[in-house]
């Protein structure tokens, strides 16, 4: 990401899709083998890891803990889990696949028939070569995951079970990034972080997140940006929980999950439907001109869930690419690091930089000259040689000083021009140089010949 530029927009225009797109890839490859869940040890590790690449503040809850309506479950680690023949032979090997154990599985050491264990036994008859990921983190249980032609390929005797993990007292774990800008208002970034080994939910919001810390943490900021990999549920419950009193600096914010797949863009709005993050995401995958979707708000998905409860009600949507759920290989061994595509993590972070890049500058500016149309061309302002990026230049000045009476921002501007919002700021650079626009001063009060219509 060297060298650094100073600001946002140069950062974007200087964007190297194929490097970053790789190198978001190449993190959720380092990430992907380890055994994460709610709690324990491979979510510690994993923290650890992205502490690395930001400064991540690692947060612990105690189980037991009463965080909203929730208690924090005991923890949970795990060392090897298999099932064996009674030739010895791992029939079932944690070691193989870490999603071959219920997640959140309690300890087990027996011996038992195969009828005693296949009630047990979690498979996907109808993708026979796929392993489920199942987990029961609120109700003690236990059980493995395989594929359906191992499962049909077990044959009747007696075999060994044995899953060596412990669930005992001590903690939920979450990471916690805050990157100060000017203004205490947030953007808040969060993703889950307690999936096994699946790359697309969730190790795909986890490489962007970071990925997107990294780029914004040595460029001039206007917002402050929170981001927080957490537990899916109880991490972001435990997070509300702890930051009732100060939930509202939060301005803006999105709940990343599966943005790595092959499918195109798709942005669900935030509870409240038009807060200014809709607003911004709708116009920004409007203008792209790849194909999308914008759905409404729903409370099922992932932790917009608990940002977007009522009590909260924050303006958080949630940005992804194939919706959880709507993709064969969701939960299942099939969402591998094949299944990641390095240009789609890069469309998914350029867009989100586009998002923030608008959000920062949603600005609002005065027409220092509103009397009548200012005469362009005599400052410079017309390209004489004609042309359609000529024309779209001087079409976005006439907006932007037709609509800068002091009651528009730079989305208002956007959304009712229809295009991308990098002619907007062109447009505002020129006519800022041209002395025919400034800064909205919301300490002063409007130009005189703006104030009667305002
Ligand atoms: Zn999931």
């Amino acid at each position: 990401m060297n060298p650094r530029p100073a600001t946002l927009s140069n950062f974007r225009n200087l964007l190297d899709r194929a490097s970053i797109g790789n190198e978001m890839l190449a993190l959720a490859g380092e990430l992907f083998p380890i055994c994460r869940s709610i709690s324990g040890e491979g979510l510690r590790q994993t923290l650890a890891r992205l502490s690395e690449a930001i400064p991540l503040a690692t947060r612990e809850v105690k189980s037991g803990t009463q965080v909203l309506d929730w208690t924090v479950p005991k923890e949970w680690n795990i060392r090897d889990a298999y099932v064996k023949d009674c030739s010895g032979r791992r029939v079932i090997d944690f070691q193989k696949n870490n999603l071959h154990v219920v997640n959140y599985s309690a300890p087990v050491r027996t011996r038992m028939t195969l009828g005693e264990l296949l009630p047990r036994l979690h498979s996907l008859p109808e993708r026979p070569d796929w392993i489920p990921y199942r987990t029961s983190y609120y109700a003690e249980d236990w059980g493995f995951c395989l594929s359906h032609r191992q499962l049909q390929s077990l044959t009747e005797g007696e075999y060994e079970v044995v899953i060596d993990s412990t669930l005992e007292d001590g903690a939920i774990t979450y990471g916690e990034c805050l990157l100060p800008g000017q203004s205490e208002d947030e953007f808040l970034i969060s993703t889950h972080v307690c999936h096994p080994s699946l790359a697309n939910d969730n190790l795909s919001g986890v490489a962007v997140a970071a990925t997107l810390a990294r780029a914004l943490a040595p460029l001039p900021r206007r917002y402050s940006y929170r981001f927080l990999f957490v537990p899916g549920t109880i991490g972001a419950i435990s997070w509300l929980d702890r930051n009732q009193s100060s939930v509202a600096m939060l301005k803006h914010g999105l709940v990343l999950a599966c943005v790595g797949d092959r499918g195109n863009l798709n942005y669900k709005r935030s509870r409240r439907g038009n807060a200014d993050i809709d607003r911004a995401v709708a116009h920004v995958l409007k203008t792209k001109g790849s194909p999308f979707a914008i759905r409404d708000f729903s409370p099922y998905g992932y932790d917009e869930r608990q940002y977007c409860s009522p009590g909260f009600n924050l303006p958080v949507g949630s940005f992804r690419r194939t919706p959880h759920g709507e993709y064969p290989e969701y939960h299942s061994s099939a969402d591998n690091l094949e299944f990641l595509s390095a240009d789609h993590l890069a469309d998914s972070l350029a867009t989100l930089l586009e998002v923030i890049d608008l959000l920062e500058n949603d600005l609002r500016f005065v027409n220092l000259s509103p009397m009548g149309e200012p005469q362009l061309g005599r400052r410079g302002l017309v390209s004489s040689l004609g042309g359609r990026a000529a024309k779209d230049d001087h079409l976005a000045m006439l907006w932007v000083l037709n609509l800068s009476d002091g009651t528009k921002s730079v989305l208002d501007i956007a959304e009712q021009y229809g295009l991308y919002v990098d002619a907007i700021r062109r447009a505002i650079d020129a006519l800022m140089a041209a002395r025919l626009l400034d800064r909205l001063n919301t300490e002063a009060p409007l130009p005189r010949t703006l104030m009667a219509h305002a």
